[in-house]
């Protein structure tokens, strides 16, 4: 977990890789979709070129689907989901269905002002539709509104782990791989 611009991705990316594990990224299945011009990606579109949050039944749709083959069978990182609180709850339930749980929640702390900036060269660099200023900032509010209260959901499940977000790429690698050994 981590607001837009932690560096969620990119770590989520280097740790899959040590761990022999996939990366289920839901904004990069969405993406796709929308590049692919699917049902999918045709209804999520307008909320992700706003900033808001698609909604919770297709995002919770994408993941149920995509933790059941087979790769994920020895674990897994899930990057930019759950964002809500009922997606937190759907994912708690659909875990129990499966037998499984989650080991650790990982919160990538970076301060507002810091967010944006990167965001801003990411928008230089990538070329997201949803990189421009505008759009950033109600990314950020949509964040801390919608999202943040789940520090406080998995604190209380007692696996939430803090991570300082703020340094090089290998400084923070090295505090996520120590939270999770
Ligand atoms: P991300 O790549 O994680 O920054 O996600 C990009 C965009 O995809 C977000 O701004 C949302 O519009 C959408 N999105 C990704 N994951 C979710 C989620 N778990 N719930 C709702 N919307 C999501």
């Amino acid at each position: 977990m981590g607001p837009p611009g932690a560096g969620k991705g990119t770590q989520a990316i280097l740790i899959c890789k040590e761990y022999g594990i996939p990366q289920i990224s839901t904004g990069e299945i969405l993406r796709a979709a929308v590049k692919n011009g699917t049902e999918m990606g045709i209804k999520a579109r307008e909320f992700m070129d706003a900033g808001k949050l698609v909604t919770d039944e297709i995002v919770i749709g994408i993941v149920h689907d995509r933790i059941q083959e087979a790769d994920c069978k020895s674990g897994y990182i899930l990057d930019g989901f759950p964002r809500t609180t009922p997606q937190a709850e759907a994912l708690d339930k659909m875990l129990a269905q499966m037998g499984q749980k989650l080991d650790v929640a990982l919160n990538l702390d970076v301060a507002d002002e810091e967010l944006v900036k990167r965001l801003l060269e990411r928008a230089k660099k990538d070329g997201r539709a949803d990189d421009t200023e505008p759009v950033i900032k109600e990314r950020l509010v949509t964040y801390n509104n919608q999202t943040r209260p789940l520090i406080e959901y998995y604190e209380k499940q007692g696996i939430l782990k803090n991570v300082n977000g703020l340094g090089s790429m290998e400084e923070i690698t090295v505090r996520l791989r120590a939270a999770l050994d």
